[in-house]
């Protein structure tokens, strides 16, 4: 950001119509504005035409139009999944990926650039946490792909680098902009969030009357297991992440849903599967399990199929719904903040 211009696209309606009028205009003109950088998807003051010359002059001398920069896309030829390589106004990059479904577009944005909750197998928080991202920097991630690909984003999954509870205000703020009737208008039951387990983050954000989906990194059915992990398991244990899952599905009706990434020898095994039904028996959920995606800084190493299979089984068996996540843009490589990471060690070479 520059210094002393304010990044008027994480700005709300409101805010945009108090400072409107405090510099002598309508508050018609803050929709108009509004509109152009939420509906029309502006990517400079000078396109927006229904303003007087004056006034875009004015606008760009004093607020930062926060606009992504394509570093690099790579497109799926079997699915037609997209990642996308971002530049920030800092230098930084991040990524952020499109998936096609039959129901629609769906976005998985980054919610900071790196992370610190040093997940053993996530190649995003190797680096650790280089900042938090900005709303209009999560927002222009959705408002990128829709223009990229002309067509509507349906679904946006707060599942790419960076733990969205570590980055709260500006998470929620994001949310609300997205599902704004002046804005893109998306359902809220259309956004889901993932977080690797951040007590008083869910609690905050059962409270915050949302009505967006939860998913909980769980990985493991024991906080033993969990702590080989997850770090931030030694923070809060299980019983404790659980009971903040249920206070948000009592809260917001929304039914939850776990992940769990099976990796090799750590926590595919069926006496596992039998601890996870019966830690999760009487919860409202839905089990997502991800085959772990090996990242070559550390040894993990994916469940076979045949293991994946039996799990799953077990699961069901026990009357759990379960899914297992089908790997998109196989062809195109790369887990969670694997793109990025290759791309900086590229950078770092020369
Ligand atoms: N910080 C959030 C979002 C992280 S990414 C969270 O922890 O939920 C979304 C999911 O992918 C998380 O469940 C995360 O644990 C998982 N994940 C990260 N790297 C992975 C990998 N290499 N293989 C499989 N799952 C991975």
């Amino acid at each position: 950001m520059t210094e002393g211009k304010t990044d008027i696209k994480s700005l709300t309606l409101e805010e945009l119509k108090a400072q409107m009028t405090e510099r002598g205009e309508k508050p018609f003109r803050a929709k108009q504005v509004y509109e152009w950088l939420h509906v029309k998807l502006a990517d400079s003051f000078d396109s927006m035409t229904n303003l007087s010359g004056k006034l875009r002059q004015e606008l760009s001398r004093d607020y930062e139009l926060v606009c992504l920069q394509k570093v690099d896309v790579r497109i799926s030829k079997t699915d037609g999944t997209r990642k996308y390589l971002f530049g920030l106004g800092d230098g930084n990059v991040i990524e952020s990926v499109l998936m096609k479904y039959k129901h629609g577009n769906s976005v998985c944005i980054s919610s900071q650039v790196g992370c610190r909750m040093g997940c053993r197998f996530c190649a995003s928080t190797l680096e650790g946490l280089e900042r938090n991202l900005l709303p209009s920097e999560m927002l222009d991630q959705v408002y990128w792909i829709q223009k990229d690909t002309g067509e509507r984003v349906s679904n946006v999954v707060v599942m790419g680098s960076g733990e969205p509870l570590d980055n709260y205000d500006n998470l929620v703020r994001f949310i609300r902009m997205l599902c704004d009737e002046n804005g893109l208008n998306m359902s809220q039951r259309n956004i889901t969030v993932s977080t690797c387990g951040i007590v008083p983050g869910i609690e905050r954000l059962g409270e915050e009357g949302l009505a967006v989906t939860l998913a909980l990194s769980l990985h493991a059915p024991s906080d033993e297991v969990r702590r080989n992990l997850m770090p931030v398991a030694n923070r809060y244990g299980l019983r404790e992440v659980l009971a903040a899952c249920r206070m948000y599905f009592k809260k917001t009706g929304r039914r939850l849903t776990f992940e769990y990434s099976l990796v090799k020898g750590v926590n595919d095994n069926l006496r596992e599967a039998k601890a996870l039904a019966e830690l999760i028996k009487d919860e409202q959920a839905h089990v997502n399990l991800i085959p772990v995606n090996p990242i070559k800084e550390r040894d993990y190493v994916q469940s076979d199929g045949r293991t994946i299979e039996e799990f799953k089984h077990y699961l069901e068996k026990r009357g759990i719904n379960v899914t297992i996540r089908r790997e998109m843009g196989r062809d195109i490589g790369g887990a969670c903040g694997q793109l990025r990471k290759s791309f900086l060690e590229k950078e770092k070479e020369g």
